[in-house]
């Protein structure tokens, strides 16, 4: 009997997607090919970008990804849409507790959905929005981990921000 792929969220702030998010999004679309990406509103966290920016930044490097915002809580999200798997990137070991935090907290509220982790690669292994942000800020070249047009959007957005 063929089953109907899961349903899986890739939720984060992409604030902004960068090259090791793509990587985990093509990697994941392999295994689940109903992949949404999820873009989190957290009221704790102050975004540099828009969500409506974010989501033009992933439409760009992942032009056929389906791409969702929500805010609340995860789990309800994934319930909601019938999804069943969630996706999450694991960088160092510094992902790991809070990231095992999650995970048994969401199991615990919804055990019908299962998390599950894919290792950074190698070359990605360190990168993240925040680091990004910051040589932005600083005047650094970060054309190494994000694409093209997100090295545009941020010269753009920290032009108006000075
Ligand atoms: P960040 O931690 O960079 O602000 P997000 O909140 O957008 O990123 O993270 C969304 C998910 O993507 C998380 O599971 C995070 O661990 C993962 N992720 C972020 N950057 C990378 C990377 N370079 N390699 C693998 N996974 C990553």
């Amino acid at each position: 009997m063929k089953q109907k792929p899961l349903l899986a969220v890739y939720p984060g702030s992409f604030d902004p997607i960068t090259y090791g998010h793509i990587d985990i999004i093509q990697r994941a679309v392999r295994v689940f090919p109903d992949l949404i990406v999820a873009i989190v509103g957290n009221p704790q966290k102050k975004t540099l970008f828009s969500y409506e920016e974010r989501i033009e930044m992933i439409k760009n490097a992942c032009p056929s990804v389906r791409i969702e915002t929500f805010s609340g809580l995860l789990v309800d999200y994934v319930e909601s849409i019938g999804a069943g798997v969630v996706i999450r990137g694991l960088r160092a070991i510094s992902d790991f507790e809070y990231e095992f935090q999650m995970a048994l907290s969401n199991a615990k509220m919804k055990p019908d959905i299962e998390t599950l982790f894919m290792m950074s690669s190698e070359q990605y292994s360190y990168v993240s929005s925040r680091l990004i942000k910051e040589i932005a800020m600083l005047g650094g070249d970060v054309s190494e981990f994000v694409p093209e047009y997100v090295v545009k959007k941020l010269s753009e957005k920290l032009r108006l921000c000075n």
